[in-house]
Order: structure tokens, then sequence, then C-alpha cells
């Protein structure tokens, strides 16, 4: 007999089915465990699947390229600490969405990339099919599990694994690959049902030791100089309350790596992040709250950090412990049963920073204000960086609902410093990796899960990575302002060709007109060349809730090469001193 289509049958959802087939299980199984959101990109042989999951009430967002589906995805996941869905074709596309997944898996955002694949007799056999790949042996190094189903009696486990993966312990990506003949297999509609299943806890909470717990706060209680780290894992962890609590009652001052930026308002009176180069210098004991102690923390190591610091360290990934310094006081758990038990194992009063210190790095931190204040008073002319990212601050202070995502290098050094939030879990930005071209991905995310405005700031080259997916933005028309500092380069726009008349390695061209661009699509452009005009297009971008782009024209010779890593820059012998080689 014919089977349905997967149409026919979606659209006669009320009438009892016999038959069943894998595009309905995967769209049943998918809403059985509450997955509401799919970003992806169509083609063989997943389109019927997103369109049939549109047909069923999930939200289906589709993307131009799959990078940015997936870090939509990912940014999802982040933002609700639930797996993020991205839907990709076989072997290209599940290539281009393998970025987001291993980004992904490096920021530790839950994400499954479900991707559709070739028949397995004839890739295993290397027959040449259409986008032939052995998808599930390439996805294995760039994720936290791979899976495959092979049967459509499997689908409801697979999901159900690969989601409960995602989620549970570190959080990460997935690779979920579902062959094409899976997708359109046939079998009994009522013993597909049977075969799906709901995830009971699938992030269980995970209880420290009582020992560990108790280790931590006599190490905590000793310290004449303690400080604590917040990174991105305590902000995705939601134990808000249980964090501020902890840090309130203690007194401990606090550097929020730049994705906890907000989990405190960033004016708190412990925040030690404007005095934060002496707060790592001399801190004696150092609480890292899902915060690993990577490049972006210099390794723990001197002379960035005091070389008698003692660790204590809060991570559900036990194997983190020790990864780069020796870690005295591990605390494995999730963050907010651990905070929580610091706080009940931990007697009024015993752990308490002393005022001394408090004192020292308020002072140190009024004077870096004061010097900052002076900066953001220039306003020179062409428009430089901070005039334009001041502009920017001033607009989305007044709308603490905003969601800030942020990429570039000068564009992401110095928004980072100029603009605070004060709100937990509204920044994302370049992560782990200072990856380029999350930007439009997690600014969509961002949108579509949260349904509030977002401003993503972006350098002029970093926006290009994503950059076509303001189609998806003015189609969807989501409210996301998109701001390019636009100083015609990569680092900066007046590099010079020493050899001929090309343009240099970092060039680009700064006389692009990005708002033009923008305008094609149907969204609102704007060109700012001065931060009053920053401020007007902003204001007038945020309150009509529309797509809008505003291209700042910045300084060309603004900008500083790698912005604040340059130093990771290998030095050859010809940098800085290249000379031409004769024709
Ligand atoms: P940052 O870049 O902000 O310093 P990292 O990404 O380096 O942050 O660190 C995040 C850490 O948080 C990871 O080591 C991860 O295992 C951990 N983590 C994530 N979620 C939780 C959670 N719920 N409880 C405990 N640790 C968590």
């Amino acid at each position: 007999m014919t089977a349905p289509s997967p149409l026919e049958t979606a659209a006669n959802a009320d009438a009892p089915a016999e038959l069943t087939d894998g595009y309905h299980l995967v769209v049943d199984a998918l809403k059985m465990n509450d997955v509401d959101t799919i970003y992806g990109v169509v083609g063989i042989p997943i389109t019927d699947l997103a369109r049939l999951a549109q047909a069923q009430g999930i939200r289906y967002v589709g993307f131009r390229h799959e990078s940015n589906a997936g870090h939509a995805a990912a940014a999802a996941g982040y933002l609700t600490k639930k797996a993020g869905i991205c839907l990709t074709v076989s072997a290209p596309g599940f290539l281009n969405g393998l970025v987001a997944l291993a980004n992904a898996t490096t920021n530790c955002f839950p994400m499954v990339q479900i991707s559709g694949s070739s028949e397995r007799h004839l890739v295993d056999l290397k027959q040449g099919d259409y986008e032939e790949m052995d998808q599930l042996a390439a996805a294995q190094p760039f994720c936290k599990a791979a899976y495959r189903i092979s049967r459509v009696e499997d689908i409801g486990r697979g999901i159900a694994r690969a989601l409960r993966t995602a989620v549970s312990g570190r959080p990460g990506g997935v690779y979920l690959d579902i062959p094409a003949a899976v997708l359109g297999s046939i079998m009994d509609a009522e013993e597909g049902a049977k075969t799906l299943s709901r995830l009971v806890d699938p992030a269980p909470r995970q209880l420290p030791a009582p020992e560990s717990v108790d280790r931590a706060i006599e190490l905590l209680a000793g310290a004449q100089r303690p400080l604590i780290v917040l990174g991105k894992g305590a902000a995705y962890a939601q134990a808000d309350a249980q964090i501020r609590e902890f840090v309130e009652s203690t007194g401990i001052p606090y550097v929020p790596m730049s994705m906890a930026k907000g989990l405190l308002p960033d004016d708190h009176p412990q925040s030690a992040a404007t005095a934060r180069s002496l707060a790592l210098k001399k801190a004696d004991v150092v609480m890292l709250v899902g915060a690993r102690l990577n490049w972006l923390l210099n390794h723990g190591e001197a002379p960035q950090w005091n070389p008698d610091a003692k660790f204590v360290q809060i991570d559900i990934e036990a194997k983190e412990m020790d990864s780069n310094q020796p870690i005295a006081a591990p605390l494995v758990g999730d963050i907010e049963s651990v905070v929580e038990a610091l706080i009940e194992r931990s007697k009024p009063g015993q752990i308490a920073a002393p005022a001394a210190w408090r004192e020292e790095l308020g002072a140190r931190s009024a004077q870096n204000v004061a010097k900052m204040a002076e900066r953001l008073k220039a306003d020179p002319h062409p428009m430089q960086f901070m005039g334009a990212l001041k502009a920017v601050r001033d607009v989305i202070r007044e709308r603490p609902e905003v969601y800030l995502v942020n990429e570039g290098a000068n564009a992401l050094d110095i928004a980072r410093n100029v603009i605070d939030m004060h709100v937990p879990r509204h920044r994302l930005d370049s992560g782990t990796w200072g990856v380029m071209g999350i930007g439009m991905g997690y600014a969509i995310a961002a949108a579509v899960e949260s349904g509030q405005p977002v401003v993503a700031v972006e350098g002029d080259s970093a926006f290009g990575f994503s950059g076509m997916e303001i189609e998806t933005i003015c189609r969807y028309k989501l409210p996301v302002v998109t701001v390019i500092m636009n100083n015609g380069g990569v680092y900066r726009g007046d590099d010079v060709n020493l050899y001929d008349d090309a343009p240099s390695p970092t060039t680009l061209m700064s006389a692009a007109r990005h708002d033009v661009m923008f305008e094609a699509f149907g969204g609102k452009g704007y060109r700012a060349t001065t931060p009053a005009e920053v401020t007007a297009a902003l204001t007038e971008a945020l309150a009509s809730g529309g797509p809008a782009l505003i291209d700042c024209v910045i300084d060309p010779s603004a900008g500083t090469e790698s912005g604040h890593i340059a130093h990771l820059n290998p030095k050859g012998i010809t940098v800085g001193n290249i000379t031409p080689a004769k024709k």
C-alpha cells in the first residue's frame, strides 16, 4: 500500500492514523520532551521534517547557513537550560553545522544537532551516494556524544538519549544522525507511540559531599584576600538567588567573566571588575564558580595571579579540577546545590572578607573608574570605538531587558568594558574560543527565546561571518538591532599592502554601507558618524521594536591588532618589520 506522505498525515492530524513513519515519530518524540523550537536549514532529506514539525506546532526558524542555525540552537540552550535543536541536511550542511556543535561543546551549552544522512549501505561501501559521508564518525571528535538511529523503532530512544546527554552533567553538544531511510520508514502507529518516552529529571541535581563543602568553608574562612570568579557556568545554572546570597552574606569581592556580567549587576558594590588585575594578583583564596582556569584566566599563572593563591572550584565536571592549577578544595556538583550547601554548612559570619581587602579593591576601582570616565568624556572625530559604544551603553542602560550580543576584536574588548549589564544571562559573546561568527545566530535565538529586544554589537569583520542572516532577522521581523563598528578592516582599516596595490590581508571596504544592505531586505538602516547619531538611531530603532541595523562609521586607524589578545600572535622575526620581496 502507499503510505501517506508526512504532510497528508499532518493535515489530517486528528484522524486516528494506523500507520506512522520516521518523520512523525521524530516530531512526536521532540514534542513529548517539550522541544518547542527548531533552528535549521532545510534540504534533502529533512525538508518534510521541518514542515511537519511546524504543522504540529513546533516553531521552526529557517536560516541561510547551518553554522548560524547551530549557533542559535546553542544560545537557546544556554538561555533556557534545555537542549537547543539544530536541524541540518546531509554532508555539507551537516559539516557547516559542526562548527556550532563544537563551539557549543567548548562553551558547555546544551544543544542537539539532528542531521539527515544518506543511505547507510551506500555510504558504508563508498558507492558515491548523493551527499555521501560517514557523518557519525565525522561528528564524534567535535561533540560530547554522537548517536545514530538506525531503525524507526529506535527514534524515541535516540531522541531521549540525545536530549539527556546534552543537558546532564557538563552540558554540551550532541550529534544525532538520522538516515533518510529511517525518516521514511513506516510502522504501526500504536506500536510506534509505545517507543516514545518523556525524560524524567534530565539534568538531576548533583550534591557535593559534605566533607568537601567543609574543606572549602575552612579555606575561605581563613582567607585574608578572598575572591570569587563567576563564570558563564554560574549564569547557566540559574542559581541567581543562591549566588547573590552567598556573595552578599560573605562580603567577598567578585569578578565576573564576560558572560557572567549581570549575574549580579555590574554596579554591585562587591564587583571588583574594575580592579580586576589587582584582585587576581593579590587574592590568596579564589573560588571559581562555573569558570575554568583556561586561557581567559591566564591558566591561573603568575604574574597575573598570586603564585601562592589557593583555589576552590565549583564545577559539575570532576575532571576539570587540577586541569591548570592544583585545586585545594574541589566542589564537584551542580552550582545551585553546592552554593546552597556552602550557605547551609557555614556558620553566620564564619566566612567574611576582611575590610582592608575590600577597601584596597574599592580604592583601585574608584581610580580606574575615574580614568575610564575621562576617556569616555572625549568625543573625537572621526568617531572612535569608545564614543560609539558609550552611546550604546547610555541607551541600553535605560532598558535592562535588552539582550546584548557582542563579537569582534576591539568591538568585543571595548564593549565588554564600557557596557554594563544588570540582568543575568543577557550578555552573549564570543565565549571560550573567542570565536567570530556567533553574532546573528545568537541574536536571533535571544530574540526568539525571550521575545525581548536584542542589540548585537559587531565588529565589521565579525559581522561578515553571519551577515546574511539579516535576511532571517527581517523575514521573521525580529526585534534585533545590529550595531556595526565599521572601521573598514579586520582589527583596523588602515593597514597597507607594501608589495602592490591589492588590499592588505586585514583590509575590508571602509565605504561599505551595511545599512543599505539591510534596507534591501526591508529593515530599517541607519548610518551614524557621531555618538549623537548612534544615540538617536539606537533609541529610535529600539522604540520601533522591529529589525534595524546601524552602520557606525569608525576611524579606520582606530583599533589595535588582535585587540587585548595581541600577545597570542607568535612573534617571528618579520613581525612588524616586513619588507616587500623584489618583483
Ligand atoms: P567562563 O568562560 O565564563 O569562565 P567556562 O565556560 O570556562 O566559563 O566555565 C563554565 C564551567 O561551568 C564549565 O567548566 C562547566 O562544567 C561548568 N558548569 C556548567 N553548568 C554547571 C552547573 N549547573 N553546575 C556546575 N558547573 C557547571
